[in-house]
């Protein structure tokens, strides 16, 4: 009888959270800027009602990118606030749709930059969702699947997306330190993999923070023998640890001699203004070099077409995040081969969340801020 009973009430807590019938909005809290000042304030607001394909997701951690810190300073063009940011997020799945088949409650769940696009352009069927037309970013992007609703971040109590978007985690994987593999990992992961980097190859990381910590990692991984390149000397130390072949300070004109016509491939993670014809002339022949690091609009490098013809037969092309598809071959990836950034974690408080934006101008983080969103009050 007692058995019975559990069995009809576990019945109705499953029926409970399949949630077909609920068309409630979804109350969310988090952290919202209201301006480019980088103040952030406590915000309540709704996230649409979860669909029949969709997850609810409470968010356990979301970490702090760069671009994150970009939007908020409005360095890429005009923002609309309050924009309550985070694209680096790892939850729990507390409710799902009536069709959803890819999660069930108590599920480990990842979202990244985007969560829904067409589904049908070529880009969607290439698995490359990133570059559709009519991709919805995860936060300040108007959701056309919504009524054009405003999408707000991770850095909140929770988040609703179709399942499609959403990351499956294994069970076995260090939950504080999954979130920044939904952007930081996938964009280094991608373009090393586009590129075809192999055993033996002499690989170059530009920027040695969130990114580049990442694309070391995964270049040592694959055998390639590493140099990154960074504006400091508290990270040489790190860069060893992490496999580092060598550390340039390019700041330090000895560590920068004999370089030229020495690399296979450079990623450059950048994300303030520099020399990309510096890193040109450091690729062998039929070398590659990807960007990704995404300056501030007013100080954005430009690569003059003739360098690209004096330095020819290299290739040089841009890299955003990574697909769906590739973003889940990454993170098992990860969790496979125990690669994960370094993180400092954060309480989820405002105080906490804008020092970490000062810290991380000012080249103090190491390597990437998670803030715990448990902890929200
Ligand atoms: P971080 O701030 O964590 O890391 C950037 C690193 O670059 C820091 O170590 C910084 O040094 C270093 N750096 C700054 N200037 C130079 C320079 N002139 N030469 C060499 N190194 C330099 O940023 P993230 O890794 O989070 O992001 C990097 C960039 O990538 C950002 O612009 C971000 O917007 C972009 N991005 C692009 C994506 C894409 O899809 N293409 C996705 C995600 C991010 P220090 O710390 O000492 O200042």
């Amino acid at each position: 009888m007692r058995k019975l009973l559990s069995l009809a009430i576990l019945f109705v807590v499953t029926l409970a959270n399949t949630v077909s019938a609920q068309n409630r909005p979804v109350p969310s809290k988090g952290f919202a800027v209201t301006s480019a000042d980088g103040k952030f304030h406590e915000y309540q607001f709704n996230r649409h009602a979860i669909g029949d394909n969709e997850i609810l997701i409470e968010t356990m951690y979301a970490s702090i990118c760069h671009s994150d810190v970009h939007h908020v300073r409005a360095d890429w063009g005009k923002e609309e606030y309050p924009m309550v940011p985070g694209h680096e997020i790892a939850g729990k799945v507390t409710k799902v749709g009536k069709n959803v088949t890819k999660f069930k409650v108590g599920d480990f769940a990842g979202v990244g930059c985007m969560v829904n696009s067409c589904g049908h352009c070529e880009f969607c069927k290439a698995g490359l969702e990133q570059y559709c037309k009519e991709v919805v970013l995860t936060y300040h992007d108007k959701d056309q699947f919504h009524n054009n609703e405003v999408t707000q971040g991770g850095y909140s109590n929770n988040i609703v997306l179709t399942e499609n978007f959403a990351i499956k985690i294994p069970a076995n994987a260090d939950m504080s330190k999954v979130a920044p593999l939904l952007c930081a990992g996938i964009t280094s992961y991608s373009p090393l993999h586009y590129a075809g980097v192999k055993k033996g190859d002499k690989v170059g990381v530009a920027g040695y923070g969130g990114l580049g910590h990442m694309a070391l990692q995964y270049a040592v991984k694959l055998g390639a023998e590493v140099t990154v390149f960074d504006i400091t000397e508290d990270k040489r130390a790190d860069a060893k640890r992490m496999g580092a072949a060598k550390y340039v300070n390019v700041n330090n004109p000895e560590d920068l001699k004999g370089l030229d016509n020495s690399l296979n491939f450079i990623i450059s993670t950048i994300p303030a203004s520099y020399d990309p014809n510096m890193y040109l002339k450091m690729l062998k022949i039929d070398g590659q070099m990807a960007f990704v690091g995404l300056p501030p609009y007013a100080v954005m490098p430009t690569v003059p077409i003739d360098k690209l013809i004096w330095q020819g037969n290299r290739k040089v092309f841009g890299s955003q995040i990574g697909g769906i598809k590739e973003t889940q071959e990454m993170l098992d990836y990860s969790i496979a081969n125990n690669t994960y950034p370094e993180v400092e974690i954060i309480p989820a408080t405002t105080s906490s969340i804008e020092t970490a934006y000062q810290n991380v101008l000012a080249g103090k983080v190491k390597f990437r801020y998670v803030i715990d969103m448990k902890t929200l009050k």
